[in-house]
């Protein structure tokens, strides 16, 4: 984004990308120039109590990039290196994102500078409550959903929920969606993202003449993406030789026991102690040799330094934004097939959508009709994507973002400039 105001590594980046496809489009240059930057950025103080009665003063954000499709829409990310920048371009993600898999909305993101691993369940409450209160007159059903990203999750979310519902007198279910199943989540909601990661490398595999059976895979990042991917790879027979997140790595090149992994997360939260596999770091996981390698934790961390040892034939993007303009250059030039964030990540967002719809018409669907909605989305977007990518002779990232920004820009088009 030209502007000093969000510059940053993350928004610079996604602006390259968007200039790239830009070109690839013949982008009417008007349109280009409102696109390149969010339509409003909002930063707030967020005073919290803290448990020794202190009062700390967190910095909360929400941009909302594009909202010509329909509401904006995208998470709420708690960690410490949130910034406006970082959430400008994740922002401008989320707007190709919806629109790559045609869904009726706008994109956006926020967050707060925190981590709130340190922090105990009353301050996440208080904080959560007061960012709510200070972004509540943005946000709303038909405004700006919020969802879980980074950082946050389902008790985040029915937090959210009830600070604006308190505010409006009655309960406002569709203002968030990624809520518990018991006050208008929907099902199938926290595994989406995951599965979603699946449903396309199942269809990548399937273009390339895999057979996933035979094949290893290591997942950068357990939390809500990279636990669901590595169960979910596991179930269609892809043995997982190793996983990571901030806490290092675990590798085992006869394959990790998922099961175990799993169960010793969900009580410790965090990989550290694992007693199974050779310990590894971090960024030793991504040049592992292995057939998928699943970036799921935060953006550019495939870079020009370390791209050109990765091993691995096909590259999921779980994470926002993992891998570097240059890396694509590399990674391209290795032959890895590359399944972009937009597409690959997209399923959380989609059954976010479904969430909000079956909240606004008070009517739900079982798990297997939003399974089954969610795979039909995403497997027709793989191939509109990678049909794009045969076309034009492009990247499947370039693909997936000229699919994407078309759309928005045909839609801006037709709408005209409001003055
Ligand atoms: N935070 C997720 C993403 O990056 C989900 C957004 C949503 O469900 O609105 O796509």
């Amino acid at each position: 984004m030209p502007t000093v105001e969000w510059r940053s590594p993350a928004s610079e980046m996604a602006v390259q990308q968007f200039d790239i496809a830009a070109a690839k489009l013949n982008l009417d240059a008007n349109v280009a120039g409102r696109l390149r930057r969010p339509e409003r950025a909002m930063i707030v103080s967020v005073p919290t109590r803290m448990d020794d009665t202190r009062v700390h003063v967190f910095t909360g954000y929400r941009v909302q990039h594009n909202d010509v499709l329909g509401p904006f829409k995208g998470g709420i990310r708690y960690h410490p290196a949130v910034n406006l920048g970082e959430v400008s371009a994740l922002a401008m993600w989320m707007t190709w994102k919806c629109s790559l898999v045609g869904l009726p909305l706008g994109g956006a993101k926020g967050g707060v500078a925190c981590d709130p691993a340190e922090l105990s369940r009353h301050e996440l409450q208080s904080m959560t409550r007061r960012f709510t209160a200070e972004i509540l007159n943005f946000i709303g059903p038909d405004v700006d959903v919020p969802a879980p990203d980074m950082g946050t999750n389902e008790q985040v979310m029915a937090w959210i929920m009830d600070t604006y519902s308190q505010h409006k007198g009655r309960a406002v279910p569709e203002i968030v969606t990624g809520k518990p199943v018991a006050i208008g989540g929907t099902l199938g909601r926290k595994e989406a993202t995951g599965r979603g990661v699946v449903y396309t490398i199942i269809e990548a595999a399937k273009h390339l003449g895999i057979d996933l059976s035979k094949c290893t895979a290591a997942v950068q990042g357990f939390g809500n993406v990279g636990a669901v991917v590595t169960k979910e790879l596991a179930n269609i027979g892809v043995k997982v030789i190793g996983v990571s997140d901030r806490t290092g790595g675990f590798y085992d090149p006869k394959g990790l026991p998922v099961e175990k992994l799993l169960e010793m997360v969900s009580k410790s939260h965090i990989l550290e102690g694992c007693p199974y596999g050779e310990k590894i770091r971090n960024e030793e996981l991504l040049e592992l040799k292995c057939d998928i390698l699943v970036p799921a934790a935060l953006e550019m961390q495939i870079t020009k330094e370390n791209a050109e040892r990765l091993q691995c034939r096909i590259l999921a993007e779980g994470a926002n934004g993992p891998t570097t303009l240059d890396a694509d250059r590399i990674l391209k030039e290795k032959g890895v097939f590359l399944i972009p964030d937009i597409l690959a990540n997209a399923g959380g967002v989609v059954v976010s959508y479904f969430e909000w719809v079956q909240d606004l018409q008070n009517f739900f669907w079982t798990e297997e009709e939003v399974n089954k909605k969610l795979r039909d989305i995403l497997v027709k977007a793989f191939h509109e994507v990678l049909g794009m990518s045969q076309r034009e002779k492009v990247d499947m990232r370039l693909a997936a973002l000229m699919i994407g920004i078309d759309r928005v820009a045909r839609a801006m088009l037709w709408r005209g400039l409001y003055a």
